[in-house]
């Protein structure tokens, strides 16, 4: 089977440490596999995208010497095919028109959380007769799509954590297509990534919780979920996640304050990751010799300004008279 990854930013804002580290993981992992690195930028949010932050975000992967093999792709550009396949699980039952009201749902979550408990859509719309369901939708009642969630557990064997499970009662039947026939962050990112072959999905842990529901939508279409590798956050000296708060966060703040690229690359790919030795100077081709998910860690990795200074530093001085 051939390596098949893909970075995929939201243009929301510039590409940050955190975003550039997810990168680098995925180019090392294409790279020391023969794999391919794919671009796609996931620009469904078009209130919060631009194309200034999409070129930044280029600019950032182009400064730190990473050529998409395959990309940029554009997410909005596959909608077809994001809609296509919510129709498959609508039309194979395992999804369901939901025809409840913004204003009732609301109501009862805030209900149920003022309680203390956790609100799960209470699939009233699960039982309406297929044929009711139809009719309603051509009369043009509006509706959600939602993914019906089967009992049980979800688990998968995750490339850095190990054996994870979610039980199914904590998720909610989600949202694949809102009442104006947009589909939704989940669907979309599942789409493409069975449209572009993708093999290994690696991001951060802030995407843990979406993964069950992201292997349910596999799991509905009939089709093998890729791996999943989830990197530990970064974070500030403080312990808590970094932010803007420590100081700058985005890649090309780095290099407008004279940083060179081979040292912050260098950095990052040491930032929740261990070649198992001492080795901290480390070039391109060792890091992609020694890359592999046994050395990520588990625990947030601490983002330490001072050590990428004195990582810059070893580089600078290794520059030539004309290149200084
Ligand atoms: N677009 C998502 C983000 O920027 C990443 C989605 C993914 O990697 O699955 O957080």
């Amino acid at each position: 089977m051939s390596v098949r990854v893909r970075f995929a930013p939201s243009p929301t804002g510039f590409l940050h440490v955190g975003g550039a580290r997810t990168a680098i993981f995925n180019w090392l992992y294409a790279k020391r596999r023969g794999g391919v690195f794919v671009l796609r930028i996931e620009d469904t949010d078009v209130l919060r995208s631009s194309d200034d932050l999409v070129r930044a975000i280029l600019d950032g992967m182009a400064w730190l010497g990473m050529t998409p093999d395959e990309g940029p792709f554009y997410q909005t550009e596959n909608r077809a095919q994001h809609v296509a396949d919510a129709l498959r699980l609508l039309s194979t039952g395992k999804a369901y028109r939901c025809f409840c009201d913004v204003a009732t749902l609301t109501a009862e979550r805030e209900a149920t959380e003022k309680a203390g408990g956790g609100y799960v859509y209470p699939r009233r719309c699960l039982a309406i007769p297929r044929a009711e369901s139809d009719a309603r939708a051509a009369a043009g009642a509006p509706f959600v799509v939602r993914l019906q969630i089967p009992s049980g557990v979800t688990a998968w064997d995750d490339g850095v954590h190990g054996p994870t499970s979610f039980p199914n009662e904590v998720i909610e039947d989600l949202i694949l297509l809102r009442s104006d026939g947009t589909p939704t962050y989940n669907l979309s990112v599942v789409s493409d990534d069975i449209a572009m072959d993708i093999t290994h999905v690696i991001r951060g842990d802030d995407h843990l919780s979406n993964t069950p529901k992201q292997i349910l939508i596999y799991n509905g279409l009939g089709l093998t979920p890729p791996d999943f590798n989830h990197l530990p956050l970064i974070l500030g000296s403080d312990k808590k996640r970094l932010s803007k708060r420590h100081g700058a966060t985005s890649v090309l703040d780095y290099r407008e304050a004279g940083f060179l690229a081979e040292a912050l690359f260098n950095f990052l790919a040491l930032l929740g990751w261990n070649p198992g030795d001492e080795r901290q100077k480390m070039s391109r081709n060792e890091l992609i010799e020694a890359f592999d998910f046994d050395g990520v860690g588990r625990s947030g990795a601490v983002f330490d300004p001072a050590k990428l200074e004195w990582l810059n530093g070893l580089y600078v001085a290794e520059l030539s008279r004309d290149d200084f």
